[in-house]
C-alpha cells in the first residue's frame, strides 16, 4: 500500500485513508467533500491558527471601539470623556446601537459590536477572554462566532420587546450566552476537571446577573438585565442542541456540516447588518443638513436635503415631517398637502407624538 497517500483522516474513527475516499472503507462513514476540504484550507489560511473566532470577535469589538471613539472625538461638539467614557446617544444611535421598542432588525446585530465606554467593552472582554476559549473548544470555531451574531442578537431582540425604553449595546447578551453553553458543555463532558468548570460558568452567571441587578438599582448605570438573562437562557439551550466536538474534532458529517454553515450565515448577517447601517447613517446626514439648513434659513439648500433625505428613508416620520415643512415654506403648498396625505395613509397605524392630523390641518388653513 502507498503510504505516501495516506494524507487524511476518517473524521469519525481517525483511519487514515487515500485523499480521493469518499468514504471510509472501515466504519462507512462519508467523507467531506473536495470543494468541502479546500474551503476549509482557506478559511483555516485566512483566520488566526488558535482560538480563532475568539480572536476574530475580540478584534473587530476592539477596532470598532477604536473607530467610534475616533469619529466622537473628531466630532466638534465633543471630547476625550465623550470619547472613552460617555458617548452621546446620537453617537450610539449612529454606530448602531438600538431603541427598545423600535426594533430594526438590523441593529439588534450590529448593538452586539457596539460599546459605551472604556469600561464596559473592558469588562466583556474580560469575561469573554475567560469563557470564549472553552466554548470555541467545544462547540469549534464556526458555530462561536455564529452564536456570538445569532444568540448575542436574539437576547438584544428580547430586551427590545420586554425591557422599558432606553438605548441598548455591548456583547454582554453574547457574553453570558457562551457562559451558558460553556456550563452546559462541560455537564455533559463530565470529568471531574469539566465539573470544576462548570461550576466556575455559574459563579460567573450568578456574578454578572447579581452584579447588574445590583448596578440597576443604585441607578448610576444602565445595565441590560433582560439581555443578560435572555443571552444565558438561550446560551443553555443551545448548548443541549448544538453538536460539540472531542480533541479530534467532530466525529459526523453532518456535525461538521452543521458546525460549519453557523460561519456564513453569521458573516452575511453582520455584512449585511453594517451595511444598513451604512445607508441609514447617509440617510441621517442628509436629515441632519435638512433641520441645520432650515434652522440657518438657507431654505434653497434644505429643500435639496429634506428631499434626499425623504427619498432615502421614508420609513420615518421625521423625513415626511421636513420634507411637508420645507415645501410649505417655500410655498408650494399643494406639494405640502400631497405629502401630508401620503404619511397620513402610511402611518396610519402608528403612534408617533406629532400626528400627521395636526401638521395637515395647519396647511389646509
Ligand atoms: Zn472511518
Amino acid at each position: 500500500m502507498d503510504i505516501q497517500k495516506r494524507s487524511k483522516y476518517c473524521h469519525r474513527c481517525q483511519a487514515g485513508l487515500t485523499p480521493d475516499a469518499h468514504v471510509c472503507p472501515y466504519c462507512h462513514e462519508k467523507q467531506l467533500t473536495a470543494f468541502e476540504n479546500a474551503t476549509a484550507d482557506i478559511a483555516r489560511a485566512i483566520f488566526p491558527k488558535i482560538f480563532p473566532a475568539t480572536r476574530v470577535i475580540f478584534f473587530i469589538l476592539i477596532a470598532y471601539f477604536i473607530l467610534v471613539s475616533a469619529d466622537i472625538l473628531l466630532h466638534p461638539s465633543y471630547g476625550l470623556k465623550e470619547a472613552l467614557l460617555a458617548p452621546p446617544n446620537e453617537m450610539s444611535y449612529r454606530w448602531g446601537a438600538h431603541v427598545r421598542g423600535q426594533f430594526v432588525w438590523w441593529r439588534l446585530i450590529t448593538a452586539n459590536f457596539y460599546h459605551f465606554g472604556l469600561l464596559h467593552i473592558a469588562f466583556n472582554i474580560v469575561a469573554l477572554k475567560y469563557v470564549s476559549p472553552y466554548v470555541e473548544r467545544t462547540y469549534g470555531s464556526a458555530q462561536t462566532f455564529g452564536a456570538f451574531v445569532v444568540l448575542g442578537s436574539l437576547s438584544m431582540a428580547c430586551s427590545n420587546l420586554l425591557g422599558s425604553s432606553g438605548i441598548v449595546g455591548g456583547a454582554s447578551g453574547a457574553l453570558m450566552a457562551f457562559i451558558g453553553m460553556a456550563a452546559v458543555a462541560a455537564h455533559r463532558e463530565h470529568t471531574a476537571l469539566s465539573l470544576e468548570i462548570r461550576n466556575s460558568m455559574i459563579r460567573w452567571a450568578i456574578f454578572t446577573v447579581a452584579f447588574g441587578f445590583i448596578i440597576s438599582f443604585s441607578g448610576s448605570m444602565g445595565i441590560d438585565n433582560i439581555a443578560h438573562i435572555s443571552g444565558l437562557i438561550l446560551g443553555i439551550l443551545a448548548g443541549f442542541v448544538l453538536p460539540t466536538q472531542a480533541m479530534a474534532g467532530f466525529d459526523r458529517l453532518w456535525k461538521i456540516r452543521l458546525s460549519r454553515s453557523a460561519l456564513p450565515i453569521a458573516l452575511a448577517l453582520s455584512i449585511a447588518s453594517f451595511v444598513f447601517m451604512t445607508f441609514a447613517g447617509m440617510s441621517q446626514k442628509h436629515q441632519t443638513e435638512c433641520i441645520a439648513n432650515i434652522q440657518h434659513k438657507n431654505f434653497a439648500a434644505a429643500a435639496t436635503a429634506c428631499e434626499q433625505a425623504y427619498h432615502e428613508d421614508p420609513s420615518q416620520t421625521i423625513s415626511y415631517h421636513n420634507f411637508i415643512l420645507i415645501n410649505a415654506i417655500n410655498g408650494d403648498r399643494d406639494r405640502a398637502r400631497k405629502l401630508c396625505a401620503e404619511g397620513k395613509q402610511r402611518f396610519r397605524n402608528r403612534k408617533e407624538p406629532l400626528s400627521f392630523e395636526t401638521i395637515c390641518q395647519d396647511l389646509n388653513r
